[in-house]
């Protein structure tokens, strides 16, 4: 995970430093890898399933699952929400661009 920088705060720089110091060996400069998977793939599989866009465009997953909150007691659980991104916006133009050549 990339700590991001903002501004010059100084309670933020000694989160960081804290979080360098506590994990020496993890690299902090690769950004972290998109979250791709679904977490509830028989939900997540259907046609009608919710999506929707960030501000910049990228398409992710919305789709509400029931989880688990107590692993003695499956009657525990509350709504969580997918998130996983499903299509970046450079995919979403190229996938277009594909669609008018093959429609034009
Ligand atoms: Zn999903």
């Amino acid at each position: 995970m990339a700590l991001e920088h903002i501004g010059d705060n100084q309670k933020l720089k000694l989160l960081i430093k804290k979080l360098e110091e506590k994990y020496p060996h993890y690299d902090f400069s690769t950004p972290a890898p998109l979250d791709r998977i679904c977490k509830a793939k028989h939900e997540c599989n259907k046609p009608d399933k919710l999506m929707y866009y960030d501000v910049k465009g990228n398409l992710y997953c919305g789709q509400k699952f029931q989880q688990t909150i107590d692993e003695t007691n499956i009657n525990r659980w509350e709504w969580r929400t997918c998130n996983a991104l499903v299509k970046t916006v450079e995919e979403l133009k190229l996938s277009r661009a594909k669609q008018n050549k093959f429609f034009n």
